[in-house]
């Protein structure tokens, strides 16, 4: 029997990536082990067994691999928020702030209806200004997010928190 990992187990670390005095934590061990994918996304589904979700909202990049394997395991849609000028069709937008300077993220308008009920998906919540800004264009479709769901949290730079003060439950697997 292999020995038991946690998820984790199978995230590596690299310094200073992508500047100096960072240090990335990489989901990308995490998603090439067979195991550790499993875990990972079985954990992110396990608090909404039997509940009813209509959408799985993932945040580019590195939500689009987690936030379809959630969406094939809830048996829901999946729609992306990717960066502005990525979508075909007619779009909503939301700014946010950067570290340096500010990005905008977009949903096609048509992607969700008043009144669904979504799970928002990323890879990791450091500051939540990413994730706000996809709560923001979830809610200008009228569809309500019922839970922000993440593998790694970073509570030093207060993302839980901020989510949490809008009122949002957020799940996450390892700190
Ligand atoms: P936030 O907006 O400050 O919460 O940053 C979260 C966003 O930045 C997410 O979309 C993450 O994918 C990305 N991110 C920030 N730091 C890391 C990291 O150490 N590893 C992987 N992604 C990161």
């Amino acid at each position: 029997m292999p020995v038991k990992k946690t998820v984790r187990d199978y995230i590596r670390t690299i310094v200073d990536f992508p500047h100096e005095g960072i240090l990335f934590r990489d989901v990308t061990t995490l998603f090439a082990d067979p195991r550790g994918f499993r875990l990972c996304v079985d954990q992110l589904v396990e608090p909404w067994a039997g509940s009813r979700i209509d959408k799985v909202v993932g945040l580019e990049a590195r939500g689009f691999i987690l936030g379809g394997a959630v969406a094939h395991q809830l048996s829901t849609g999946f729609v992306p928020v990717r960066k502005k000028g990525k979508l075909p069709g007619a779009t909503v937008s939301q700014a946010y702030s950067l570290e340096y300077g500010e990005a905008v993220v977009e949903m096609h308008q048509d992607a969700l209806q008043p009144g669904e009920k979504v799970l928002l998906v990323d890879d990791l919540l450091a500051t939540g200004g990413t994730a706000e800004a996809g709560i923001s264009l979830i809610r200008k479709l009228g569809a309500e997010v019922l839970a922000c769901a993440f593998v790694v949290d970073l509570p030093e730079l207060g993302g839980r928190k901020r989510l949490e003060a809008m009122g949002m439950a957020v799940h996450t697997l390892c700190e």
